[in-house]
Parts: C-alpha cells; structure tokens; sequence
C-alpha cells in the first residue's frame, strides 16, 4: 500500500504519472506516453523517445508487454490515416474501402517477417482485411495476471483458487470456502473498481515474473507469478510496487528475531504492518500463529497456522504446528491425518513420527508405533523423547 498520494497523469489526470514527458514537463502514464511519442518528435535525451522507419519496425522503451503492444497500434492507427508512399499517397484506410486496394495492402504487409507478438489483427480488424492471415501470439504472464486481476475484480475467488497450485488439496480437504474467506477480507482486493498494468520484469530463468498494477487510481499491486509446468500460477500478492518482493525475506527475518527475543509487542506491530503488504504469504501466517502461540490465545494461533497451510499446503512447520493443536484438542483423527500428510513429504520428520506413534501407543497399535519410533531414533540418534516412548512400550511389541 503506498501512503503518499500519487500524483496524477498530467493529461488524462484520471491514471497515476509513472514518467516524467519532457514535452509536458510534467508526469504521465504510458497510455499517454504513447499516443505523443509516436510522432517521433520526442527529444532524444528521453529514454522512451521512438525510433521508427516503418510500419513493422519500431523501437521503444517500454515497462510492458502490453505497453509494447500499445505502442505498435498507436502507430499502426496512425499509419492507416496517412497518406503512404507505397500505396503512391494513398491512404491505407480509403484504399481499404475496395477488395483491390485490400489485396494491395495484404501484399504489402506479407512481404515482412512478423514477430507474433505484433498486433496485426489490430490492422486486419480496422481495415476489414479478412484474407490477412495472423498468428495469435502465446499468452504471457502479462496475460495471467491480467485474468488474475479480472477475477479479483469480479469477486470471483473460487475462479482463482481453481488456477492456484493448492486447488486440489483445498479442494479434497473442504478448504476453499476459508480460502474465499481469507482473500476477501482484503480491504484492497474486494474494493478493486478499475486496474492497470504500470510495468512487468521477469528473472533470468525467465520462470518467475512480476505484474504491476494500479489500483483505483490509488494503490499499488504486484502479482507474483511462477512458471509450473509451462504454465504460470499465481504465487502471491503484494499490496506495493515491484521492488517490495525483495524485502519479504528480510520482513520475515526482523519478525522471527522479534518473536525469538519474546518482544511480542514490537512483533505484533511489524507483523500488522507486513500483513497489510504481502497479502498472500504463509510465512507471515506462521509468524502470527506462533505470536498467538506466545501469548497462549490457541483459538487465533490454530485460525492462522491453518491459514498458513492452505496458502501452502506444502509449509511443513506451518501443517505441523496445526497439527499439534488438533492433537491437543482431542480431534484424532485430524490429527492423525495431518500427521500423515507431513510424513508423505518429509518421512523423517522426528516430532511427527513420535506424535504419531503416541497416538497409535494410547491406541495400543504397539507394532505401528515401533515402526514410527525406530524410524525416528535411526534417523535422529539424540531424540530422547521418541527413545522414552519406545522404552515405554517394549513389554508389549
Ligand atoms: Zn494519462
């Protein structure tokens, strides 16, 4: 969230300036940016002056995919009202308005090797050019997140839990209307009333990205996508620019010294504070159950490591101490079933293989718990706990 007011685009004054326009003296969005810069007459000192000779060549700084795609139909609009060589000063719109002047122009754009990701439908819709063959470019990140934002928008949380990785597991586990709960209790998500996509970067493996948003003319978003499987999911939100994915870490550390040194206040602000920036992470989750856990309050700490665990069910520490409060409230066979699943990933795993086997003892499944508690003392030698109970039940095995 950022707390200062954006300052407003100097000619739409209805989006956030991001640039400074040397020709307006003043901050503007990109929409704008493009439709000045097209005519080429921008200084050259400007880093998103356009250089172009030509209706398929174009180079411009952009903060985008989409603002790229933005840039190549502003200049392919202008083109289409110009009288243009080629065509002997014709122009391409009246040209278009018979089937030879048609043909003329789709000879004329076959003639150049066309990156897909150049909206030539844009020029085949405006001039009706139905023999113009165009390849639909692959959607991007920038695409996701877009849909991601839709929905979002649209209050739409189970379309969204259903493109998250945990879809299933929330799914089977009955988890996806505390999901929708969740999400929805975002001042910030449920109040979207129009976004824009500010700007977009991708890591060097290419398989992370981050999307920009602007929300409400008001506040800032970044959508965390991660490539799965050659399609890229939703890894989290942040209420704040791009650069604020790299703190997280860092927010993460002050909190775990604060809660380690048992300084619950100064963690209680710090933990409010990040809470309201990274919106979607199961750290800060497992951070307020273990606040909860300090200050003995079980019935918040069990509400946020459960949270925890459905942002990510594969969270070990997180499941584990859910886990632990289901065991200490007598729901067994919750429990239990927790304590499964964090075996299934992490088979040596000694606190659970020594909960789950006094569990089986107090069911007198001897046998069952010996397996668990041989495995834990070969795989963890000092663990007296799980060698006291395994002393407790020789007589029987
Ligand atoms: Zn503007």
């Amino acid at each position: 969230m950022s707390f200062f007011k954006k300052k407003k685009c100097f000619i739409c004054n209805a989006r956030t300036g991001t640039r400074f326009c040397m020709r307006n003296g003043a901050e503007i969005c990109w929409h704008d940016c493009n439709n000045i810069r097209v005519d080429q007459k921008c200084p050259d000192d400007c880093e998103y002056s356009v250089k172009s000779n030509g209706i398929m060549s174009l180079r411009a700084k952009t903060d985008s995919q989409s603002e790229y795609i933005d840039v190549l139909k502003v200049q392919m609009t202008l083109w289409i009202n110009k009288p243009q060589k080629v065509f002997a000063d014709q122009i391409p719109f009246t040209l278009a308005e018979s089937e030879e002047g048609k043909q003329k122009i789709i000879a004329y754009l076959k003639q150049f090797k066309i990156n897909p990701i150049v909206p030539l439908k844009y020029i085949k819709e405006r001039l009706n050019l139905d023999d113009l063959e165009v390849v639909s470019r692959q959607l991007s990140y920038e695409d996701k997140a877009e849909d991601i934002m839709q929905l979002l928008y649209t209050n739409e949380w189970y379309e969204l839990v259903k493109s998250m990785p945990q879809y299933q597991y929330l799914e089977s586990n009955n988890l996806i209307d505390k999901f929708s709960k969740f999400i929805a209790s975002h001042k910030i998500l449920k109040k979207i009333s129009n976004f824009d996509l500010v700007s977009s970067a991708l890591n060097k493996e290419r398989n992370n990205a981050l999307v920009y948003f602007d929300i409400n003319n008001k506040y800032d978003l970044t959508i965390n996508l991660q490539l799965d499987n050659e399609k890229w999911i939703l890894k989290s939100i942040i209420a704040g620019s791009l650069d604020l994915i790299n703190s997280e870490q860092e927010a993460l550390q002050q909190v775990a010294v604060l809660l380690s040194k048992n300084e619950t206040s100064k963690a209680f602000d710090l933990l409010s504070k990040y809470a309201n920036i990274y919106l979607m992470s199961s750290d800060f989750e497992y951070y307020w159950g273990i606040y909860y856990t300090y200050l003995k309050n079980s019935k918040k700490a069990e509400i946020h490591f459960l949270q925890a665990v459905i942002l990510d069910p594969a969270f070990i520490e997180a499941k584990y101490n859910y886990a632990l409060l289901m065991h200490s409230k007598a729901k067994m066979h919750q429990a239990k079933k927790l304590y499964q699943e964090i075996l299934n990933e992490a088979p040596t795993e000694p606190k659970t293989l020594n909960n789950l086997a006094s569990m089986y003892i107090d069911e007198k499944e001897y046998g069952k718990a010996a397996e668990l508690l041989n495995t834990c003392i070969s795989k963890n030698p000092d663990f007296d706990l799980a060698k006291q109970n395994l002393e407790r039940i020789k007589e029987f095995i």
